[in-house]
């Protein structure tokens, strides 16, 4: 019997058992993968991670400047400080399991296969029973298909990493490729994260293809590495269920506009565990990150237009994006 089960050992779980264990709370994290977990993500962090606990020296880079492209141009957004930073994921995560196991949390290699009410099942045949049940199994988490929560915001992202660094954070914007999505360049210290989100999902051999090409054409890189695919979950249906939770992207918790997860999760982490630590707990921060998230989803229904329209739009957004206090506002508002 554990008092608390984490069922996944990715940002969101392993910060969940870092408070729990921190408040004297008997906490089992399993997670399938070994430590560090490299999950498929391009590592890209904002200021609001750092205020989450995350070391600055983890970081590899720092983005103050942006390319922002469309098809009829290209823009260069000067933000007066760094605003996007990279690091590697895999860095990420053995702080996080370090952290967490320092504090008390057991961590154990395990594959859950199947839940009961009071109890999971792991691969290998081990039932550990719970008194409260934590779903932080990602995208295509089982404690949440358990819970018969439907799943409809689900984005595909899709990401290729070049063996050596580029100089510049780059953001692809094109309604015909990736509807209301985007396609990215984030350059680390020894290495390039590249890869694209879609709401269409409709052609992504010949999506894949359009944007090689355009990044080639623009910025000269030639691809030949292997794409993978990864769901990102921004359908949000609440984050308590009686005694079992839902936290970061098993909760719908990323972002639906950036895609952004990983501060997400944390913050889902560190809300939900100080839930079960004090039954009055008031969850100001989580009541602000579901408010950040619904401002997010305004904007991603006002991007529900006919193709011509949001093309119109997003030049004009390039075009701003250009101008100092107008990148400031936007930034302040939805960064
Ligand atoms: C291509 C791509 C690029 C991205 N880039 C960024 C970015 O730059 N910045 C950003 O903030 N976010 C980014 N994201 C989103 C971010 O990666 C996620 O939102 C974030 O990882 C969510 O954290 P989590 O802990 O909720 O889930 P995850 O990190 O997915 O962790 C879930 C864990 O659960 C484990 N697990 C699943 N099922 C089981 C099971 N049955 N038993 C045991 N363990 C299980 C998995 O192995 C995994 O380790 C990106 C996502 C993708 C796909």
């Amino acid at each position: 019997m554990a008092e608390v089960v984490i069922v996944g050992g990715g940002p969101a779980g392993l910060n969940c058992a870092y408070h729990l264990a921190k408040g004297g709370k008997e906490v089992v994290v399993l997670e399938k993968h070994p430590f560090p977990v490299g999950k498929l993500c391009a590592g890209g962090l904002t200021l609001k991670d750092f205020k989450e606990g995350v070391p600055k020296e983890i970081v590899e880079r720092s983005f103050s400047i942006h390319i922002i492209h469309t098809p009829s141009g290209q823009t260069t957004l000067k933000a007066k400080e760094p605003i996007v930073f990279t690091a590697d994921r895999k860095k990420i995560s053995q702080w996080l399991f370090e952290r967490a196991r320092r504090a008390g949390a057991i961590i154990e290699r395990k594959r859950v296969t199947r839940i009961e009410d009071r109890a999971v099942i792991t691969k290998d045949g081990k039932k550990i029973n719970y008194h409260y049940l934590i779903g932080a199994d990602g995208s295509l988490s089982l404690v949440r298909r358990y819970l018969n929560v439907p799943t409809i915001n689900l984005v595909i992202a899709w990401q290729t990493s070049l063996p050596f660094p580029v100089s510049k954070m780059q953001w692809f914007m094109n309604p015909k490729l990736f509807g209301q999505g985007y396609g990215w360049i984030f350059p680390h210290r020894d290495k390039t994260m590249i890869g694209f989100g879609c709401s269409n999902l409709k052609d992504i051999p010949k999506t894949k293809k359009k944007f090689l090409f355009w990044i080639e054409e623009r910025c000269g890189l030639k691809i030949n590495t292997t794409f993978k695919a990864h769901p990102i979950n921004s359908d949000y249906r609440g984050h308590q269920f009686g005694h079992i939770y839902l936290i970061g992207d098993a909760g719908g918790f990323a972002s639906g506009l950036t895609w952004e997860g990983i501060y997400f999760a944390l913050v889902s982490g560190r809300e939900v565990a100080r839930m079960i630590l004090n039954k009055n707990y008031e969850a100001r921060d989580l009541r602000a990150l579901l408010s950040l998230k619904r401002r997010h989803e305004r904007m991603v229904r006002m991007l529900h237009l006919p193709r011509p329209i949001l093309t119109h739009l997003f030049e004009c957004l390039r075009r701003a994006l250009g101008i100092s206090f107008l990148s400031q506002l936007i930034i302040k508002k939805y960064g």
